[in-house]
């Protein structure tokens, strides 16, 4: 379950976890479950990899994705059709365990809803 930080007296969902509300400054601050859902707002691939460690992670997809609730994430997209993001996919969150004690959020992608053709469109 991916859970973020609420402000009590403004309301605001916050991401990454803090002692203060970014726009009101109150330190009262609540957690609560996520939906776990959101849209890439920008992204690359990463070809090159940064650091041997991550060599044979290559490509990757490092995207920032904003949650329904409003915060915006650095994250992986991973997953099958990861390779062909695209801003405003829809994607949610899926968690990755690493190392036997580390747990990542990451984010796949979720299949579009099919548009409806218009009657006698070609297109
Ligand atoms: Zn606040």
């Amino acid at each position: 379950m991916l859970r973020l930080q609420r402000c009590r007296d403004c309301g605001t969902a916050i991401h990454y976890p803090r002692r203060w509300c970014p726009k009101c400054w109150s330190t009262g601050l609540d957690h609560f479950d996520a939906r776990g859902t959101g849209v890439v707002i920008s992204y690359t691939i990463v070809h090159q990899s940064p650091f041997e460690a991550f060599d044979s992670h290559t490509p990757y997809v490092l995207a920032i994705v904003q949650l329904d609730e409003g915060p915006t994430m650095l994250t992986n997209i991973i997953g099958p059709g990861a390779m062909k993001v695209a801003i405003g996919d829809p994607v949610r969150v899926r968690f990755e365990h690493r190392n036997g004690w580390t747990v990542v959020p990451q984010f796949e992608r979720v299949r579009k809803k099919r548009q409806q053709k218009a009657p006698g469109s070609s297109k």
